[in-house]
């Protein structure tokens, strides 16, 4: 005779442990103690991971900086044609520093 399990839909509607371990890096996936880990809604991320998003971060702000300055550098030289590159690289650093930005159209 089969055996009938009249409890399974309520076992199927008991929640399941959460994949992702309160204790688990969502990044780099290590098991790292709660005092090197932040917790956001879901995620977690380590002391680790945020160092290295720190570096990356700073290197593409970094990279953005110098592409942005060489740009503006060159438009300075073509507007102003007493200008040296030189005297025009630090104009564009300036402003760039300042807070000034190209929008978008
Ligand atoms: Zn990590």
């Amino acid at each position: 005779m089969m055996t009938i399990y009249n409890n399974l839909d309520k076992w199927c509607q008991i929640p399941q442990r959460e994949p992702d371990p309160k204790t688990v890096c969502n990044f780099c996936k290590q098991v790292i103690t709660e005092d090197r880990l932040i917790t956001g809604p879901g995620v977690n991320i380590c002391t680790d991971c945020i160092d290295l998003c720190n570096e990356i971060v700073s290197d593409r702000r970094t990279e953005y900086r110098k592409k942005y300055i060489e740009e503006m550098s060159t438009m300075l030289c073509m507007a102003d044609e007493a200008l040296t590159a030189e005297k025009a690289i630090v104009l564009a650093c300036s402003i760039f520093d300042a807070g000034y930005r190209k929008g978008e159209i």
